[in-house]
């Protein structure tokens, strides 16, 4: 299929549609047909922040996104934090499932169609891309968005993967219920770990904070607040060698980077909290990397190596990582998409 055959069967649109976002009344057919088979104008891969907001710009501008929210975490890591302090416009803070339901909901109000399905491989050169789903099912699009967010850092060390969901954790929101009135280890010292071992604090009887350096990443009124719970001990310059227990979690073997001595810690929960990496596995070896592994992006835009292949949000971002900046990079997939569609 030709760029020209792609321009006519958007229908011509490009004058009717509305750079700036808001809703046309003049809608032209938004799809296309391949051989029979629908071409949506894009697909969205990703349910966070940017997926959403790129899902709410794209509907308003009537291009019929089709968004794959995936089955098993539709909404991505906010929906398993709690409240959201930093997002504007929530003068009392958020939680953060609220927060993503509301943003899909508002997708979804401008005919986003959102779908819990998984993306098992994406074909991505060509004027017609192809998204096929875990059930086989082959979509076709004009252009995709990809926005599929970062997965949570494992620390490679013997034991975590042995007693993952047996003592061993990513997830204290979804797990911190199980651990009352024991003693947990939180790693890391970022903002999440801080946030983990705050929340964790309302179950267990004491939490242990293990922070490899002698000072924390997080911001300062997080460290102010951990620092200053009753529950909480930070266990500074120490890294963990091994996660013990036969059948479940016992205990940790820890490290000092300072002076090499090695200590045991008896608890009965590790949350691991330190950092996470962009998810990439479906655009592997198809889009240009950066060396921090994020998609290659061009400047401020979300053109990646590809025309037609947009990116947005944690997947293409190594630094600030915030569900806000997120939220702006899917605007930004969203504009640059419709302003490929109009140029076919
Ligand atoms: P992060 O800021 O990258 O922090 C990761 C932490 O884990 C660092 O303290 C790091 O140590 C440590 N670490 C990394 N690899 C390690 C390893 N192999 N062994 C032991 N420790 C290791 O990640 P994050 O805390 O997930 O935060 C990501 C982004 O989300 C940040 O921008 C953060 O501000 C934001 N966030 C914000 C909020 C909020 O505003 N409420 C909540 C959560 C996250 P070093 O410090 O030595 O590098």
């Amino acid at each position: 299929m030709t760029d020209n055959a792609l321009g006519g069967l958007f229908g011509g649109t490009a004058a009717s549609l509305n750079l700036a976002g808001s809703a046309t009344t003049t809608a032209p057919d938004a799809t296309a047909q391949n051989d029979g088979q629908t071409v949506h104008n894009v697909i969205i891969v990703g349910s966070g922040p940017s997926g959403y907001t790129a899902a709410i710009y794209t509907a308003r501008a009537n291009l019929k996104p089709v968004l794959f929210a995936s089955s098993i975490s539709p909404g991505g890591d906010l929906m398993t934090t709690t409240e959201v302090e930093n997002f504007p416009g929530f003068i009392n803070g958020i939680q953060g499932p609220e927060l993503m339901t509301n943003i899909g909901a508002q997708a979804e109000r401008f005919g986003a169609d959102i779908r819990y399905e998984d993306v098992a491989e994406v074909e991505l050169e060509g004027d017609v891309k192809k998204v096929i789903l875990t059930d086989g099912s082959v979509h076709l699009a004009k252009a995709v968005i990809i926005s599929t967010g970062s997965e949570y850092r494992k620390l490679g060390v013997d034991g975590e993967s042995r007693l993952s969901g047996h003592g061993v954790s990513w997830c204290a929101t979804c797990d911190g219920f199980f651990f009352k009135e024991k003693a947990l280890a939180v790693i890391g010292g970022g903002d999440s770990a801080l946030e983990e071992a705050l929340f964790l604090t309302a179950f267990a009887s004491k939490v242990y904070l293990v922070h490899r350096r002698d000072s924390f990443r997080a911001s300062e009124i997080m460290a102010q607040r951990a620092l200053a719970h009753e529950k909480i001990e930070v266990i500074w310059d120490s890294v963990v060698k091994t996660i013990d227990g036969d059948e479940k979690v016992s205990g940790l073997t820890l490290s000092n980077v300072k002076t090499g001595e090695e200590t045991t810690l008896d608890v009965e929960g590790v949350f691991v909290a330190i950092g996470s990496d962009p998810r990439t596995s479906l655009v592997q070896g198809q889009l240009d990397l950066t060396e921090a592994g994020t998609i290659a992006v061009e400047g401020r835009s979300s053109h990646t190596s590809i025309p037609g292949v947009f990116a947005a949000g944690d997947v293409i971002d190594p630094t600030y990582r915030q569900a806000i900046t997120a939220a702006g990079s899917g605007c930004v997939a969203a504009l640059d998409a419709q302003h490929y569609l109009e140029a076919l």
